[in-house]
């Protein structure tokens, strides 16, 4: 079995505030930003190298992004998967969703054949959600979004997926694209030695003249998605700082609370 795992570096959200936008692209600048693998990722990462030890094959992690997403890489490497593959090239920045599914498909073009292609539910920066079903269509493989539970039977792939007010649960032929959601697992945490291992594995970079792209269809210019305005939300204002020794203070809360409700 051989399962291509979707994963994206992003800024670290317990760092926000050193978080930067570029005014002229409206885009978030990543270069120096602490950054950490996104946490849907893992799942579904942990989920492919779960069916690999049940099934045999094979785990691949590729991403796209700059050359720090390598730091990402390594930890798929230490969670277990066998290689891992950075899309890395000038051509590629300033991509939307539509130009970042695009090389990715070409990119999972050049490995080969396969019989899953797992992404999480969404990016915790992006937050589009957009990816997964893309690269699906891209592929023109069927795609099964928000799965919390896998079962492989044969050929096939059952998979349990969260709707609004409940579940269904769907079976497809492989191969297949699977988004999943938080909760399908509980992601391993890499160790010293599976991490020492993992940096000592090569990790190739494939840019743009390694993959049979057209080349307008990468980066901003491939991208038609225009970010027209960004802007920080306005910080309220007027709230009440109170400070003092904690038994004082729960009284002056208390007591705060009881002018409010006390109109
Ligand atoms: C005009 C414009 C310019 C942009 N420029 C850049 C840029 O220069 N650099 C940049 O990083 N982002 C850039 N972005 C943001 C970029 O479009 C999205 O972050 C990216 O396409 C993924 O969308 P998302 O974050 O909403 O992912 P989602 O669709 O929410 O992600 C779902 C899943 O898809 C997979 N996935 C998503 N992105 C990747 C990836 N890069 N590699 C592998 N798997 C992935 C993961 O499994 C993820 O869990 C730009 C956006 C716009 C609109």
């Amino acid at each position: 079995m051989r399962i291509i795992v979707c994963v994206k570096q992003v800024p670290d959200i317990a760092e926000m505030e050193k978080m930067e936008t570029d005014p002229k692209t409206g885009t978030i600048i990543r270069e120096g930003m602490p950054a950490i693998v996104n946490p849907f990722d893992e799942y579904a990462l942990e989920e492919a190298v779960t069916w690999k030890e049940k099934q045999e094959g094979e785990v691949i992690a590729i991403s796209m992004g700059p050359p720090q997403a390598e730091d990402a890489l390594v930890k798929c490497l230490s969670m277990g998967a066998d290689r891992a593959i950075l899309l890395s090239d000038r051509d590629f920045a300033g991509s939307d969703t539509m130009a970042t599914t695009y090389t990715l498909a070409r990119a999972i073009g050049e490995i080969g054949d396969f019989d899953l292609v797992l992404c999480g539910q969404q990016a915790i920066d992006g937050d589009t959600a957009q990816v997964g079903p893309m690269l699906a269509e891209h592929l023109h493989i069927p795609q099964i979004t928000y799965v919390n539970r896998i079962e492989v039977e044969g050929k096939h792939v059952v998979a349990t997926r969260e709707v609004e007010d409940g579940y269904e649960v769907i079976r497809c032929r492989m191969p297949l694209l699977l988004t999943v959601v938080k909760g399908i697992n509980v992601p391993r945490v890499p160790t010293y030695s599976s991490l020492s291992e993992a940096m000592d594995k090569e990790i190739p970079i494939w840019t743009a003249e390694d993959l049979d792209v057209e080349r307008d269809r990468l980066g901003l210019p491939g991208s038609p998605t225009a970010v027209t305005r960004i802007w920080y939300p306005v910080p309220r204002t007027g709230g009440q700082v109170l400070t003092g020794e904690p038994p004082e203070l729960a009284e002056r809360v208390a007591q705060v609370l009881l002018n409010i409700l006390q109109g």
